[in-house]
């Protein structure tokens, strides 16, 4: 059995961490991602205080920070930038018990040159750089491969091998439909079965327009059951290998972002309630 859980990528652009706490907690969300970009509006009005007496008097807790991006074949100066958000992130996980850091690997017009071997020796140096940062405050770090051949990881196997190469209890992988579904529309549904329960931190859940894979984008995702992605059979597999954390709703939409929050955290906890038991 999987818990009801929330990314606040879903309403980024029609609601705030205020709102979203307010309306995960009313529609019976167990756990809320929180993206850094909008915690740090939070922070303009609020303390890390506020945020832990939220979390102090609800049953809503927190699961995961969204996410530090472009990890691999950085800059000097664009590493320190990116460490500098990501040890705000951990210090805020510590803070109020946020267990995961979603982690996701370079995009960009060149990655699809990058060889196998290139991305593998790269991401095992970041993800190690970045563990050791982490783990003093007991955060975790989630790889997320991107199915789209614009990031420069993009299946479950690619990113399995790297967390396995790094070894290190703190790092761990993110399975997402639509990027499971991108790589290769989830000919490699049996690969999930082959993740070790303790590598599986973090299930983000979706569907997605049935679109050829050289048009279709993170702005198609829609509501699981609406889509073409089989997401009963992803959900299935997640929960085989032993996974019980939250099935967390991460939609880009911008038909979504028209709508009302309410209304979209509202019908986000049906559509998922179907895929939430075996
Ligand atoms: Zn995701």
């Amino acid at each position: 059995m999987l818990k009801l859980g929330f990314n606040e990528a879903t309403c980024k652009e029609n609601s705030s961490v205020e709102r979203d706490l307010i309306l995960c907690e009313k529609y019976g969300y167990d756990f809320i991602e929180l993206r850094l970009d909008m915690l740090q509006e939070y922070f303009k009005t609020h303390t890390i205080d506020d945020l832990k007496a939220f979390f102090d008097k609800s049953h809503l807790k927190p699961f995961a920070f969204n996410s530090i991006e472009n990890i691999n074949f950085n800059t000097p100066e664009q590493w320190n930038e990116l460490v500098e958000l990501f040890t705000f992130g951990c210090e805020v996980a510590q803070a109020i018990g946020n267990p995961y850091m979603i982690v996701v690997p370079t995009m960009g017009p060149d990655m699809d040159r990058k060889t196998e071997q290139e991305v593998f020796e790269d991401s095992v140096k970041v993800l190690n750089r970045l563990a050791d940062i982490a783990e003093p405050y007991g955060v975790r770090c989630a790889f997320e491969p991107i199915g789209d051949r614009r990031w420069c990881c993009n299946s479950i196997r690619q990113a399995l091998e790297i967390v396995q190469a790094v070894d290190r209890a703190s790092v761990g992988l993110t399975v997402d439909c639509i990027n499971f579904y991108m790589h290769d529309k989830c000919a490699d549904l049996e690969y999930i079965a082959q993740i070790p329960q303790d590598k599986l931190f973090v299930y983000h859940i979706n569907d997605c327009e049935d679109l050829p894979l050289r048009v279709l984008d993170h702005c198609h995702r829609i509501m699981p059951g609406e889509g073409c992605i089989p997401v009963a059979a992803i959900s299935k597999k997640v929960m085989e290998v032993g996974y019980h954390g939250p099935a967390c709703l991460e939609l880009f939409r911008p038909a979504y972002w028209e709508m009302d929050a309410e209304d979209v955290i509202c019908m986000g906890a049906k559509k998922c309630a179907a895929f939430l038991h075996h």
